[in-house]
């Protein structure tokens, strides 16, 4: 049996329409192997929408959301050694894994048939996941990890899944090699991260999006090279098969063929966001051009310690509007439309105990 001593307080959504309001609950006493976490800030992914609202149709209700966890270590197990109290750590979207299988023993957890989810999953002691629209949270140290001294607490927190979720990818698929042209298809979370990494690696970065307004900001405070409308014929085609990696970000159900025409020969489309219904898949460029579409979901916990190493090196962080815990509503609202740049991350140190 579970020893749920740990007292926790938390938003939670309780049914389909989403909203959430405050809720007490209890965590596990901290283990051999857990770290207790303060948690001083969270960001909002669209995942914690989608689960809030039941759109994937697998939420278990209460459901507290919240995987871009930011905090301090208030308590470490016996076996705990690479963390002590009062460090700064994060944790992501994982909190547990089989840690046996061949893909956990190649630091790829993440893909995991029995990955544990910070929030909406079954733990190993069967009891419920919460995430991080809390004031703690107790996870196995494998899952911890080490924030660098110099990423800013607030707007470091997004990294631990937009940044990964655009890092993984681009190492993988080989989007680092200096020169090289990428393209950043949606200017949402995970896309202006994209950017960043795309810049630090030394690309040129073509962001692609709907809305010309976003241009400006894209150039002069992202730092991309060039800004293609996707919806203007005329620009499509004059950046037709320039490309050689494209980062598709894009959330909602979108044409794949003006992407894959964008591409140079040999050249690969990579998927990260995750649309309800299928795209289609036009095959003819990709045979005639010998290109590639492929996927990817977050990245390993050894490749999420190397993301944010990479981050602090190079000064790289989320542009975020911080806002109160008691704001969430109006925030997750405002996530359905996206109405935000880039990133809403909550203060929950500063704004859930005042209650
Ligand atoms: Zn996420
Ligand atoms: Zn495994």
């Amino acid at each position: 049996m579970a020893n749920l001593s740990q007292k926790a307080f938390g938003w939670a959504a309780t049914d389909t329409s989403g909203v959430l309001s405050p809720f007490h609950f209890s965590r596990r006493e901290n283990g051999a192997d857990d770290v207790t976490i303060k948690i001083l800030y969270c960001g909002i992914c669209h995942s914690d929408l989608h689960t809030a609202k039941n759109e994937w149709g697998f939420t278990k209700y209460p459901v507290v959301p919240g995987h871009e966890i930011v905090g301090l270590v208030t308590k470490t197990g016996s076996n705990v050694e690479s963390f002590k109290v009062g460090d700064r750590v994060g944790v992501g979207v994982l909190v547990g894994s089989c840690r046996t299988c061949d893909i956990c023993q190649q630091d790829l957890e993440n893909y995991c048939r029995k990955m544990i989810f910070t929030y909406n999953s079954t733990d190993k002691d069967g009891t419920r996941t919460y995430g991080g629209y809390s004031d703690i949270i107790v996870v196995d140290q494998h899952f911890v990890l080490r924030f660098p001294d110099n990423l800013p607490s607030d707007a470091g927190a997004p990294l631990l899944c937009a940044g990964i979720t655009v890092y993984s990818p681009m190492k993988y698929y080989g989007m680092t090699e200096p020169g090289k042209h990428l393209g950043v298809a949606g200017l949402g979370g995970l896309g202006h991260v994209a950017v960043k990494f795309g810049k630090a690696f030394g690309l040129k970065v073509t962001v692609i999006s709907t809305s010309p307004k976003k241009e400006a900001e894209a150039i002069n405070k992202l730092g991309a090279d060039a800004f293609l409308v996707s919806s203007d014929p005329v620009q499509l085609k004059a950046a037709m098969g320039t490309m050689d990696f494209i980062i598709d970000t894009i959330a909602a159900v979108h044409p794949l063929a003006p992407l894959l025409d964008l591409l140079k020969m040999n050249g690969k489309l990579v998927t990260v966001g995750l649309p309800d219904k299928p795209l289609e898949l036009p095959i003819f460029p990709l045979v005639l051009g010998r290109k590639l579409v492929g996927g990817s979901d977050i990245g390993g916990m050894k490749e999420t310690q190397e993301m944010l190493d990479f981050c602090g090196k190079h000064g790289i962080t989320a542009d975020i509007e911080l806002i109160r815990m008691d704001y969430i509503n109006t925030a997750l609202e405002r996530v359905s439309k996206s109405d935000v740049r880039y990133r809403f991350v909550i203060d929950v140190g500063n704004s859930l105990a005042s209650l």
